[in-house]
């Protein structure tokens, strides 16, 4: 392709991309195709011979549309948003055709630079300490992965890359069931095992991480000759919710020689809100914190920061050549490949650039504070109709309910949000709590609007009693 006509079909394309997200609110949010209908539309065989730009994107335009659930559309309730502003993808595409590696200072420093000073943005944002220096991941289950790792070789001396892990008694780390599963591949990943992962019961309408069980649970491993290694809490479990009480959670962690990782992936984005932050309160505890801001700040995926106290025990686990003696710091050239698990790097925190400087803290606030209201809004007015109840209270934009049932609650309310998917006005999806089935709604996308919400109410009642008669 040479360049007028890349000039050419990156006009067409930027185009299409503003058309799409314009007409986005009367598709069904969810894709309403079958499994395979996408597939025999695609040729079995790769073309001997190039085709034409035209052909390739008619194809696109006729085959791939049907087959998108539509994530950016304002009324996907379901899982967590995975918002992506238009301001981050402008600024994606920038970082697409500059396509640089940016795993060391000198393969790109302005990507390293920025990314140094756009991650201490975020730092002061959600209101933590400047102990915290910070790096942009792909995903939160690699954040998650590289803590683990770090927690691994801190508690083995660092002999666990060196000499395999048979060679120690098990690793222990301990969690509650609300965790996300990035936890538990994380300890497959690691090596450590998933029966190494111990969970530690809840208490409380938050489902936090009992304390006392905690120091039990590592004095027990302790006295049995295991290796109690690190703490993972969570802000804002992927299932209700769940906020484990960080503080109290640190001071067990701390008082046993064990660091503490916070997964706040959903949840992270609204502490940019100073009335949310209690949610977190004793977060400057922490030694490592992952929030992702490609899902409630707006930066297109993938774009996951994690922030660390001591970055040189990440870098010290990593770093193909460990440097003990540089500074990891401000004052030292940062290769921040050797802070996280894969070698090459995007340049990621141009987008967050863009879309910090574009919405400001402020625009972005006030995003997060309609979805939280609007969210207690609904589940306030549900709450008040007579045939459904609430199962668990809004956590920030989070809640579950069901619709009561004479018979079968779970089948009917699979039966429920069967209905709701195929209307296609809104998306929700189903999570278990304390074994029985309960819908979630997360409000969270960018262009949700306070309307959005009473269709989805409307939604969920009409189709409730229709399949009810
Ligand atoms: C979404 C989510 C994850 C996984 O995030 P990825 O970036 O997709 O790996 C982990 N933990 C929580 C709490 C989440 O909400």
């Amino acid at each position: 392709m040479d360049s007028e006509d890349f000039r050419l079909w990156s006009h067409k394309v930027a185009d299409w991309g503003a058309d799409y997200r314009a007409n986005l609110r009367d598709q069904p949010v969810r894709a309403q195709t079958q499994p395979g209908d996408i597939f025999r539309q695609l040729a079995d065989a790769p073309p001997e011979q190039g085709e034409s730009m035209e052909t390739i994107f008619a194809d696109f335009e006729r085959i791939v549309p049907p087959g998108l659930t539509h994530w950016q559309h304002p009324r996907f309730f379901a899982y967590f948003p995975a918002n992506a502003a238009p301001v981050s993808v402008i600024a994606d595409y920038l970082v697409t055709a500059i396509a640089a590696q940016c795993m060391l200072w000198q393969t790109s420093p302005a990507a390293t630079e920025m990314e140094t000073r756009v991650v201490d943005w975020l730092r002061q944002a959600l209101g933590l300490i400047p102990d915290f220096a910070g790096v942009i991941h792909d995903s939160a289950s690699t954040a998650t992965l590289a803590a683990v790792l770090t927690m691994r070789e801190r508690a083995l001396s660092w002999r666990g890359n060196t000499d395999g892990l048979a060679a120690h008694a098990a690793v222990r780390i301990y969690a509650t069931a609300e965790v996300h599963t990035s936890i538990d591949r994380a300890l497959w990943i690691a090596g450590i095992g998933a029966s190494n992962l111990v969970r530690i019961p809840t208490q409380g309408s938050l489902k936090g991480m009992d304390p006392s069980a905690l120091d039990a649970a590592i004095r027990t491993d302790r006295a049995a000759g295991l290796i109690p290694a690190g703490v993972i809490a969570c802000v804002g479990g992927t299932s209700v919710g769940a906020c484990d009480p960080i503080g109290a959670v640190a001071d067990v962690a701390h008082a046993h020689g064990l660091t503490l990782h916070v997964d706040a992936a959903w949840a992270g984005s609204a502490m940019i809100c100073h009335e949310f932050r209690g949610l977190w309160e004793g977060i400057d505890k922490a030694d490592s914190i992952v929030f992702n801001p490609h899902k409630w700040l707006g930066a297109q995926f993938d774009c996951s920061v994690q922030f660390l106290k001591t970055p040189a025990d990440q870098v010290r686990t990593l770093a193909i050549h460990p440097e003990y003696l540089k500074t990891h710091g401000h004052d030292g050239l940062i290769n921040y490949s050797e802070w996280s698990v894969p070698l090459g790097r995007k340049f990621r925190a141009l987008k967050l650039w863009f879309l910090l400087r574009h919405h400001g803290l402020d625009g972005l606030r006030t995003i997060i504070r309609n979805h939280v209201a609007w969210a207690q809004e609904l589940a306030a007015r549900l709450a008040a109709e007579p045939d459904f109840e609430l199962v668990t209270q809004p956590v920030l934009s989070l809640f579950s309910f069901r619709h009561r049932a004479d018979a079968d609650v779970n089948a009917h309310n699979l039966t429920l949000l069967q209905a709701i998917n195929d209307d296609g006005r809104i998306y929700l999806t189903q999570t278990r709590v304390n074994g029985a089935i309960a819908l979630r709604f997360q409000a969270g996308s960018f262009d949700m609007t306070r309307a959005d919400m009473e269709t989805a109410l409307e939604v969920i009642v009409t189709l409730a009693r229709r399949i009810t008669t």
